[in-house]
Order: C-alpha cells, then sequence, then structure tokens
C-alpha cells in the first residue's frame, strides 16, 4: 500500500512539473516576417556588418547576428500544394492557417476554403493581435494572416474584411484602400467601432491605448533608404513599438505578426543597396524586438521569411588580364591576373546610397532621350548613390537598362532571377520556447508549433 501511495505521488509530481515546464509558456508572440528574405539577403547583410567597417556598426555585430547566436534556427520549405515556389500570399496563408494553399489564395486553404488564421486563434484564446506592414496593409502577407480571399489583388475585400475583424493594430500604408471607391466610408466606419486612426508620427505618438488603424501613406510606405526625406512616417521599429506598447495591456498577452515587405522589393529590382537598407531596418525592428523578449520574459520572437527573392549574391569575373594584373607588395601577380573577386568597398557605397536605384531607373527610362547626356546621368547617379560615380567606365551609358545592369556587373553582383525561388528559408526563434522551432520542416508546420508553444484551450 505504502509503494502504490508512494508511486502515486511521484506520477502526480512528474505530472505537475510536465505541465509547468512543458511547451505552453510563451504568452506573447513576435513574428517578424522578411518578405523575400532567402538566407543569401541574412548573409549578405552580416558579412558586410563584420567586415565592411560601415560607420553605423562599430562592434561588427548585427542584431540579426546576435539573435542567431543566441536563439534557435530550423530550415524550412515553403513550396504549395502542388507547386513548388511560392508568392508571398500562398507562403503567409500557409504559415498563418497551417494549411496547404495555393499561389495567390489569401486565408483560403487549396480547396478554397477559409481557414483559421493565428490570429483568429489567438483572439479566441484571450489575446490581443495585430499586423504590421511597410508596404501596405491590404498585402498579401498580412491580408493572410487577417482575411479570406480567392486573390491577394481584391484589396478593397480584403480591407473590409480587415476592419470586420478588427484586430487591435493595423499599420502600415495603403490609406486609399479604406478612403477611395467602395471603400470611401471605411475609415469612418473604423473609427465608429473604435478604432483610433494615424497617419503620421504624430498621430501614432498620441494613442496610448485601445485599438489603432496606422495609415501613414497612400500605397506602401517608402523604401527604407528614402525614409530620412519621409519624416512624419514612423519607422517598422516605431510601429512595432507603438503596436507592443497598446497589444501588452491585455493580460492575457498577444500575438503581433510585422512585416518587413521591402526586402522583397529590393530584391525583384536587383538593387543591392537597397537591400541592404532594407535589411538594415529589418535589423534595428530585431534590436527592439530581442530586447523586448528579454525584458518581458514570456515572449518568443519568432523571425522567418516566405520565401526567397532574386537570389541575389557576389561573384567573380574575369576583367581581361591588360586591365587587372593585382600584384602583391612583392610584385608577384595575385588571382591569375584578371579576376575581380568583389570588394567590401562595395558595401561601404551601399551605406552611402541615398535613393533606390529602381525608381531611379524608371525615372530615368521616362526621361526625353535629348536630356540623358553623360553629364546628366553622371551628375544624377552621383546623386542617387550618394559618391561621385565614373560614367566612363560604362559602355553605352545612356542606354538606361545596360547602365543599370552594368551598374550591378561591375560591383560583382548576380541576380539568378527577378522573380521568387524555391532555396529554403531560415528561422530564427529567440527567447521562450525557441527550441521548439527547429530542425528541417516545412511552413505549414509553423502553425501547430505556435498553438503548441502559446498552450492553447483545448479545441
Ligand atoms: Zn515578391
Amino acid at each position: 500500500m505504502q509503494k502504490i501511495k508512494q508511486l502515486v505521488w511521484t506520477v502526480l509530481v512528474c505530472l505537475f512539473l510536465a505541465g509547468t515546464l512543458s511547451a505552453g509558456d510563451v504568452k506573447n508572440v513576435i513574428w517578424i516576417i522578411g518578405d523575400g528574405m532567402g538566407p543569401e539577403a541574412m548573409g549578405f547583410f552580416m558579412q558586410g556588418v563584420r567586415y565592411a567597417g560601415l560607420e553605423d556598426y562599430p562592434g561588427k555585430v548585427s542584431n540579426l547576428e546576435k539573435m542567431m547566436n543566441s536563439g534557435e534556427w530550423g530550415l524550412f520549405f515553403n513550396n504549395t500544394y502542388d507547386t513548388i515556389v511560392t508568392d508571398s500570399a500562398a507562403s503567409a496563408t500557409q504559415m498563418a492557417t497551417g494549411k496547404l494553399s495555393r499561389p495567390e489564395f489569401v486565408g483560403m486553404d487549396y480547396n478554397s476554403q477559409p481557414a483559421e488564421t493565428l490570429l483568429e486563434w489567438a483572439r479566441r484564446q484571450g489575446k490581443s493581435i495585430g499586423v504590421i506592414s511597410d508596404t501596405y496593409v491590404t498585402d498579401a502577407t498580412p491580408a493572410s494572416f487577417s482575411a479570406h480571399a480567392q486573390n491577394r489583388n481584391q484589396k478593397m475585400e480584403i480591407a473590409r474584411q480587415m476592419i470586420s475583424f478588427a484586430p487591435e493594430v493595423i499599420m502600415g500604408g495603403g490609406l486609399k484602400y479604406f478612403t477611395t471607391g467602395e471603400n470611401k466610408k471605411l475609415l469612418r466606419q473604423a473609427k465608429k467601432q473604435g478604432y483610433r486612426v494615424a497617419l503620421n508620427k504624430k498621430d501614432l505618438a498620441a494613442v496610448k491605448s485601445g485599438k489603432i488603424l496606422g495609415l501613414f501613406s497612400e500605397e506602401a510606405l517608402p523604401m527604407a533608404l528614402e525614409l530620412e526625406r519621409n519624416p512624419k512616417v514612423p519607422s517598422l521599429t516605431e510601429q512595432t513599438q507603438k503596436a507592443v506598447e497598446l497589444l501588452s495591456q491585455n493580460e492575457n498577452g498577444f500575438v503581433l505578426m510585422v512585416e518587413a515587405g521591402k526586402i522583397d522589393w529590393a530584391g525583384h529590382a536587383h538593387d543591392a543597396g537597397a537591400w541592404f537598407h532594407e535589411m538594415k531596418n529589418l535589423d534595428d525592428l530585431l534590436g527592439y524586438a530581442t530586447a523586448y523578449a528579454d525584458k518581458n520574459g514570456e515572449t518568443l520572437v519568432y523571425l522567418n521569411a516566405d520565401h526567397d527573392t532574386g537570389l541575389g549574391a557576389f561573384t567573380y569575373r574575369h576583367l581581361g588580364k591588360e586591365k587587372a594584373m593585382q600584384k602583391t607588395s612583392q610584385g608577384e601577380v595575385l588571382y591569375g591576373g584578371d579576376i575581380d573577386y568583389a570588394s567590401f568597398e562595395t558595401f561601404r557605397q551601399f551605406a552611402k546610397q541615398k535613393e533606390s536605384l529602381y525608381n531611379l531607373e524608371e525615372e530615368l527610362k521616362k526621361m526625353p532621350a535629348e536630356k540623358l547626356t553623360p553629364a546628366y546621368l553622371q551628375k544624377r547617379l552621383s546623386q542617387a548613390m550618394g559618391f561621385e560615380v565614373d560614367i566612363n567606365q560604362f559602355e553605352n551609358p545612356t542606354d538606361i537598362s545596360g547602365l543599370f545592369q552594368q551598374i550591378n556587373t561591375s560591383r560583382g553582383l548576380v541576380w539568378a532571377t527577378p522573380n521568387h525561388s524555391s532555396l529554403p528559408i531560415l528561422s530564427v526563434a529567440y527567447g521562450q520556447e525557441a527550441d521548439e522551432f527547429t530542425g528541417v520542416y516545412h511552413n505549414t508546420d509553423i502553425l501547430p508549433r505556435m498553438k503548441n508553444v502559446l498552450g492553447g484551450k483545448e479545441e
């Protein structure tokens, strides 16, 4: 009898310990998605910070690297129901719902059935919820967490669904989807439902509690390297800080999805300088989010991407022997004499870049041919890139597409595609229960793991 009592007691203690120590200890999740951020974008950024001697990183360590060193990594695939390559909508849908989907679907499984998203589930657990994107709030990624539509382009419908779903936080760009056409009265309706509307940094600072609808631009928010010229637009980090301030007022916790959406745009445009600045923008956010998790102790920060965009990297190239012949101080010829292995100076140039080269290319293409003199191009390019560019190094510089291609080639930059690739994606989990997100997995496996760490009620 004594033995049985002892056994029962031991079992009870074990069950109790299992209950307190197992998954389910996470109260808050900050899920950060770098849209289009393949592993090569992460490596590209961290390598520049480590080795290029950049002014903004005197310690030579990015927040991303710090997070990776103290967090847990996983590698996952993002194929859809029957395609190898995905778009942002299918990928975000699969991540948010745990169901296989199809390209361009928003919050629907591959059978066109609406599927419950993480945010809908989290609300049922009594948590506050939010979405932020530095593109527009109706864009594929935030939409797939908070709406259900057959196609990502149904932006007006998505905006209406978002307001009726009413997450406590909606922030980003895309004001026009709430103020024009069939949605002319949507902003007014949102206010009636209790949303405080913020259109700039000042409005944002004034909101201290309750629900917020922040729409800081008619369409997408400016590229990271153009933010300085738009001082009224809050940065992604500033938006996230406010969101956390508001959402954390719920004692049951919160789930917040933040998209750094323009890493993808820079990749599509093959603009490595803009790519660098978008990663820097994300890195600032990681600094804030990981510090919050450290302080709070009940928060998981999960960083991943929806897919890779562009497959960009440095490569070496043959220059032609007469051009190169790099020599050591003893006069020995290096690298077989004619190979440029790419220089860290290029990262220092990225740091100086002032404008998106994609926007500049579009601007120049629209100009009348007679204005596009080599002298004008030299001046305009130097202004945008932030250092004196020598236009004479390029052949036929007034052919604008060719010019931008040559700029990439001259820096040793190569991009394999203007579209998305099937490259597997890295995830980095930091804070509470981070070790639940390791191994090789699929993006439909994220949702069950999230539910597990959040310790949801039995269904
Ligand atoms: Zn894309």
